[in-house]
C-alpha cells in the first residue's frame, strides 16, 4: 500500500475557516477525499493517536491542542500519498515550511501548525483505521 495518507486539519485551522481552503489545496494537487469527518478528540484519543510522542516534552501540550476543538480527519488516495502530502503540507515548522505549502500558509508555530500527515505507508494505515472504520472507506469514491 503505497496510496494512501490520513490527513487531519488541526483544531486552529478550523477554528480560523480554513477547512475549505486546506481541502482546495488538496484536492488541487491531485489527492481524492475517501472519506471525511469532523470531530471533537476526547483526551484519550488525542493520547492514544500521538502515543509514538507520549515521550517527548510537548506530548501534554500537543493533547491539549488536538482537543481544544473540532478537528477534520480526512483518509486521501493518490499514488505516492504519504510523500507527496508532506512535500504539499511542508515543514513541521512553518517557519521553515517552502512557500505555497499548506503550513507556510495556514499555520502559526511548530506547535500549532494547522494539519497533520502520516509519515510512513505503514502507519498511515493505522492512523485511516484508527478514525475510519471499513464501512466507512468501502464504495464511497470514483475509481
Ligand atoms: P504531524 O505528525 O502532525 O503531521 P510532523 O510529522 O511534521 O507533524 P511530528 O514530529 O510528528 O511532526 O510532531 C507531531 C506534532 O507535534 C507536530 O505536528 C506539532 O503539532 C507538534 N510538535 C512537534 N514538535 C514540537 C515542538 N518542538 N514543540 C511543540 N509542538 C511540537
Ligand atoms: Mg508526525
Amino acid at each position: 500500500m503505497n496510496n494512501k495518507t490520513l490527513a487531519i486539519i488541526k483544531p486552529d485551522a478550523v477554528r480560523d475557516n480554513y477547512i475549505g481552503e486546506i481541502i482546495t489545496l488538496i484536492t488541487k494537487a491531485g489527492f481524492k477525499v475517501k472519506a471525511m469527518k469532523m470531530m471533537q478528540l476526547t483526551t484519550d484519543v488525542a493520547k492514544a493517536f500521538y502515543a509514538v510522542h507520549k515521550e517527548r516534552p510537548f506530548y501534554n501540550d500537543l493533547v491539549e491542542y488536538m482537543t481544544s476543538g473540532p478537528c477534520v480527519p480526512i483518509a486521501l488516495e493518490k499514488e505516492n500519498a504519504v510523500e507527496d502530502y508532506r512535500k504539499l503540507i511542508g515543514a513541521t515548522d512553518p517557519a521553515e515550511a517552502a512557500e505555497g505549502t499548506v503550513r507556510k500558509l495556514y499555520a502559526k508555530s511548530k506547535a500549532f501548525n494547522a494539519v497533520h500527515g502520516s509519515d510512513s505507508d505503514a502507519n498511515a494505515e493505522i492512523e485511516i483505521s484508527f478514525f475510519f472504520s471499513k464501512e466507512e472507506l468501502i464504495n464511497n469514491y470514483p475509481a
